[in-house]
């Protein structure tokens, strides 16, 4: 095994570019980035091409063929990362890797560096000691933090390398807790919406016009009351139809994760939790994001408003369709909008949902590995999230993935003093061997 300093020090190298996917300003840092995993690859023998779009963050595909007849594993990680924001609220500068106790921070260190480098350096261990037999395709995007816009389009045109895979790990996810790994086998879809409610040119006065014309805040109101009740059931007709039945079996295997409700409630920081852990898992449900509309500054201001804008969004659970849910919520708006009211529907984004089978024999044997390196019992586990590369690589190639990675729950991802735990770090690489050479 590599010593652990030089695995640092790769690490600490990939943290030190600042590939923040969002901000255009750094977008020769996605570059610098590419070129340094390419060379990382390269120095191991791997064969390396980047794939791109409309200048987009490349897709780096490396690959190591050791035979026509061996097993291929996909493995995908992400090299952008998100904004440093706060800055002030960091207590190492975070894109200098530092190490406080048995901890590194920086950013994206923990989302999802980490990973891409572990992946790399399981490979090199491989290499070294003979004892890769397995052939090995990496995918790493450049674009996860900005919604995936051209992983499907990349991927495509990467074309034959990925077609042979017979099983793909994606590592962008993380541990239960020290020494207890989880794999995901499902993840919530997304779908997006801004709605803008027009009722007229202008704001009018509410002592001349009230109760002669619309509202278009009160009828934003209305509109979402009858959209959703106050329990979170979805009242679209049509929304649940395909919505999957979860087994008994399903509901046991997700049962071992409930936390204690208190705790919960404490961690998020709120007065009062209004639904059950399985809510976010297996169900699917709609928030309103936000709201615009009339005057909310200083003091007071007498007017009805004219027009208002709404952004919510939907979490989808398998078997439901993006595009179907996207028609089903327009017809539901365009029928329940009053006369006389203009309204705009701009859909923001959308996610299928993600399903694997979770007795799958990859999944099975992934568990085995990661129980005997870490020597706790391996969950699985779904997630209320969305990862667009995990439904877009099934869609496509229809073949197992396994969700999975070495970050534990503290570890501020997306927050300022984002870290990762060392032994995490090390263990992964030894759990990750293992997966690449059985
Ligand atoms: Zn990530």
């Amino acid at each position: 095994m590599a010593k652990i300093d030089e695995v640092n020090r790769k690490l600490a190298q990939l943290v030190s570019i600042e590939s923040v996917s969002t901000d255009s300003k750094r977008r020769k840092q996605m570059d610098k980035a590419v070129e340094y995993i390419k060379g990382e690859m390269e120095s191991i023998g791997m064969v390396v091409e980047e794939f791109n779009s409309n200048n987009c963050p490349s897709l780096v595909i490396g690959k190591k063929i050791m035979s026509e007849s061996a097993e291929t594993i996909g493995i995908y990680a992400h090299y952008d990362v998100q904004p440093e924001d706060p800055v002030d609220k960091w207590t190492s500068p975070p894109f200098n890797l530092t190490k406080r106790g048995n901890k590194l921070y920086g950013r994206g260190v923990a989302d999802d560096k980490m990973h891409l480098i572990q992946s790399v350096i399981a490979v090199k261990n491989l290499i070294a000691k003979k004892m890769l037999k397995n052939n090995i395709v990496f995918i790493f995007e450049g674009e996860e933090e900005t919604g995936s816009d051209h992983f499907e389009e990349l991927v495509k045109k990467a074309g034959d390398d990925l077609r042979k895979i017979d099983v793909f790990y994606i590592l962008d996810m993380g541990m239960k807790a020290v020494n207890v790994p989880q794999i995901f086998y499902g993840l919530r879809g997304i779908a997006g919406f801004e709605l803008k409610i027009k009722t007229g040119e202008s704001d009018l006065h509410s002592g001349v016009y009230g109760n002669r014309v619309l509202n278009p805040a009160q009828v934003a109101a209305d509109l979402f009351s009858k959209m959703k009740d106050s329990k979170g059931k979805i009242l679209i007709p049509g929304f649940y139809d395909k919505v999957k039945k979860f087994t008994e079996d399903e509901i046991a295997v997700l049962s071992k994760f409930v936390p204690n409700e208190e705790n919960e409630r404490e961690t998020a920081k709120v007065n009062q939790m209004v639904g059950g852990f399985l809510e976010s898992k297996i169900k699917p449900s709609l928030d309103i994001n936000g709201v615009a509309s009339g005057y909310a500054g200083q003091g007071f201001k007498t007017i009805i408003p004219c027009e208002a804008t709404i952004k919510f969004s939907i979490r989808l659970v398998e078997y439901q369709n993006g595009p179907e849910i996207i028609k089903l919520v327009e017809k539901f708006v365009a029928g329940n909008l009053p006369e006389g009211v203009d309204h705009e529907f701009i859909v923001k984004e959308a996610a299928d949902p993600f399903y694997t089978d979770y007795t799958n024999p990859y999944a099975i044997k992934t568990a085995k590995i990661l129980e005997e390196v870490f020597g706790g019992e391996c969950f699985f586990n779904r997630s209320g999230g969305s990862i667009a590369a995990a439904e877009i690589l099934q869609k496509l190639y229809k073949k197992p993935i396994i969700l999975t990675g070495f970050t534990l729950p503290d570890e501020n991802i997306h927050a300022p003093d984002e870290n990762v735990d060392l032994n995490m770090f090390e263990k992964g690489i030894v759990a990750l061997e293992r997966i690449f050479s059985s």
